[in-house]
């Protein structure tokens, strides 16, 4: 009794830990006494690994939320999201970030990359090279079928407004606001 009260209190230790190593708050000797929980305890690092994964879509959905806000605060008209658009040669459907069928623009955040490395995504099982290749061969596709223009950005391009709108008003987009600031 005494000694399984204490495992679920290193349990518990271990899960908080966990969440706070996702978000880069604990100290290097916390992640070495972490790491050796999670060797022994498949429990824990079966949380650790649905944390991860869950923590994988969390930081690629604000990217796109931050692009949305951008996008509407600089005075461009609002984006369709998630066009689906068919793949020639049978290669399945491409889903764009962000559509202007209307103005002939899609618009792709890049912020999942960075983290494809972590093991949980499909990506894993591609290097960085295919994944190179693989979105070059995407935006030829969509723009052999669409004739669209591709605008394309990463985190510190949405976050700097500036860069942004230079992005979108290059790839052929109108402003049709003011911008809100
Ligand atoms: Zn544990």
């Amino acid at each position: 009794m005494e000694a399984h009260h204490l495992q679920s209190a290193i349990c518990e230790r271990a899960r908080s830990w966990i969440s706070l190593r996702e978000d880069d708050e604990l100290s290097e000797f916390e992640c070495a006494l972490l790491d050796a929980h999670l060797a022994r305890c498949a429990a824990c690092a079966e949380f650790a690994a649905d944390v991860s994964s869950t923590t994988l879509t969390l930081r690629a959905q604000p990217l796109e939320t931050l692009s949305r806000l951008r996008i509407e605060e600089l005075g461009f008209p609002p984006p369709e999201l998630q066009v689906r658009v068919d793949r020639p040669r049978g290669r399945g459907p491409a889903f764009l970030d962000f559509a202007w069928p209307e103005h002939g623009v899609w618009g792709e955040a890049d912020g999942g990359g960075k983290y494809l490395g972590s093991g949980v995504v499909e990506g894993a099982r591609r290097s960085p090279a295919e994944i190179v290749r693989d979105e070059k061969e995407r935006e030829n596709d969509v723009r052999s079928v669409t004739k669209w223009a591709c605008g394309r950005w990463d985190w510190d391009e949405a976050w700097n407004g500036g860069v942004l709108r230079g992005i979108l008003l290059r790839a052929g987009l109108p402003l049709v606001a003011s911008p809100r600031r």
